[in-house]
């Protein structure tokens, strides 16, 4: 039986300015909020610009916990960390994202 792996990385998007940038990072491969597995990130095409022409291939997943990941935060998680979020009180309470990481 293979363990799970401890991180994993993914493409995200982040929003400067209403222009859409992709930025690979690596994140762990567990909810920050419950502890349980994030699920299987797929790839996903997104648009980056205000006309919605420029398309580019962003990962995305649902958590089989149920608790929704958001660009924002996976981004915060991967430059400072998990322990320094958990440090400032971002997690593991944060609210609902406003926006979702898999936008349909
Ligand atoms: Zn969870």
């Amino acid at each position: 039986m293979n363990a799970r792996p401890v991180t994993m990385s993914v493409r995200v998007a982040e929003f400067i300015d209403g222009l859409g940038y992709v930025r690979e990072v690596t994140i762990e491969a567990t909810c920050p909020r419950c502890g349980g597995p994030r699920g299987w990130p797929k790839t996903q095409m997104m648009s980056m610009g205000r006309s919605g022409r420029d398309r580019r291939e962003v990962d995305c997943w649902s958590n089989p916990c149920g608790h929704v990941d958001a660009f924002d935060l996976v981004l915060a998680e991967a430059e400072f960390g998990r322990a320094v979020l958990v440090e400032a009180g971002v997690l593991p309470q944060l609210p609902q994202p406003q926006e979702a990481l898999c936008p349909s």
